[in-house]
């Protein structure tokens, strides 16, 4: 069972990586490259924030730029992140007790 790094969402890794794209992209970054004009998703991890980039060829400002496809590039830096999290701080973790009564 994976658990989202940002919330209590938890489920398989496939529900998990859906979730997070559709639920925290707000935790990526951007930056366009000046010299190609590329533009970077940039993912930084919670636990211990170290962040990857993943390059997309589409500057933001290009018209075709579409929603879609941001949905697309959420789905690989998110990947990215999943594998680190996998690497780094030993995802799946083992289900942690819940708490008795009220939670
Ligand atoms: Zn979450
Ligand atoms: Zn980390």
């Amino acid at each position: 069972m994976f658990r989202c790094p940002y919330c209590e969402f938890s489920g398989k890794r496939s529900e998990v990586h859906n979730h997070l794209a559709e639920s925290h992209a707000d935790t990526l970054g951007t930056r366009v490259d000046e010299f190609t004009g590329h533009t970077f998703f940039i993912v930084t991890c919670p636990v211990c924030g170290a962040s990857y980039e993943q390059v997309t060829k589409k500057a933001r400002r290009d018209p075709s730029f579409v929603s879609e496809y941001e949905h697309e590039i959420r789905l690989v830096v998110f990947d990215l992140l999943l594998y680190h999290l996998q690497g780094e701080h030993n995802l799946p973790s083992p289900p942690s007790p819940l708490p008795m009564g009220e939670g």
